[in-house]
């Protein structure tokens, strides 16, 4: 543990612009080290991210028509998670995350413990260019390994499939995950970090950024103020692009950015729905009723 004495000889000369993130990096690491510098903090923060953005949407799911300020920008306004259904995907999160993350993160302590905290907080440069280095890095290995098990079906069928069970996805799907996949995406989420010897603060900061993304692209709502409606020239898939991946599997790969999609021809665009059953299922019923 440091003592502030320790720390006041430790510190470089910076500019103050440099210096903004200091004070809360002071506070975490003199109020609650035990906690920040514990190997089980970004599993903590990891969950309890996923659980706390993805509850909103729950109740938003279960008021349905009652809400309609939110339910005008469901995608699949026909459909809608039952409570089980629910429950299903946030117990799965919860027993892989107990059975299988929780132990990794155990034996990896023993083998490799985590490099002491930092004395300095980054600069706002070193988080934004460290965290969107990172994302564009961890977009990258997913879209190749989503494209690769949607490609293989011995891949799919054991590892991948179980995200496809539901066809229109919901907040808490966001992890209905083998624990193959979850275990794949945690390695990159700890491996990218230390390949890029990025502050820790950065990363647990893209933690919570990238469980934020990843629940969006689950929630079915195609909201106005979501992140991919703010940024420019549709660089974020969102929502829409993953509900599409959902409704056509065979397109929208990548999890946060639309680059990769569109230089490999794996795009695939929102279909407006025209009616209350929308268009893609009616056609399906239509074809049904027809045979
Ligand atoms: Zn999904
Ligand atoms: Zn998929």
């Amino acid at each position: 543990m440091w003592n502030a004495s320790e720390l006041s000889l430790q510190l470089p000369t910076r500019r103050s612009s440099d210096l903004l993130l200091q004070p809360f990096w002071d506070y975490l690491v003199f109020q609650h080290y035990p906690l920040v510098s514990s190997p089980f903090f970004p599993v903590v923060l990891s969950f309890a991210s996923y659980f706390l953005f993805s509850l909103p949407f729950a109740v938003i799911d279960l008021l349905g028509e009652n809400l309609p300020a939110f339910h005008h920008y469901k995608i699949q306004g026909n459909r809608r998670p039952t409570v089980h259904m629910m429950m299903r995907s946030l117990g799965m999160a919860v027993y892989n995350h107990l059975v299988f993350v929780l132990p990794t993160v155990i034996i990896n302590n023993v083998f490799m413990p985590p490099a002491p905290l930092p004395p300095m907080a980054p600069t706002l440069w070193e988080l934004f260019s460290g965290g969107l280095g990172t994302l564009l890095i961890f977009d990258t290995q997913y879209f190749i390994w989503h494209m690769a098990h949607h490609k293989n079906p011995h891949l799919y069928k054991w590892v991948h499939a179980i995200h496809h069970e539901y066809y229109s996805p919901f907040s808490w799907s966001t992890q209905h995950l083998s624990a193959m996949e979850l275990m794949a995406v945690g390695f990159w989420s700890n491996l990218d970090p230390l390949m890029l010897t990025i502050h820790p603060l950065t990363t647990w900061v893209l933690i919570v950024f990238s469980i934020w993304l990843s629940v969006e692209d689950h929630i079915g709502y195609d909201l106005p103020f979501s992140l991919h409606h703010l940024v420019p020239f549709g660089l974020f898939g969102g929502a829409p692009a993953h509900d599409m991946h959902h409704q056509k599997p065979a397109t929208n790969f990548a999890p946060f950015f639309s680059h990769w999609d569109r230089l490999c021809g794996t795009e695939s665009h929102l279909e407006k729905k025209t009616d209350k059953l929308g268009e893609s299922e009616k056609n399906t019923k239509d074809k049904l009723h027809a045979m």
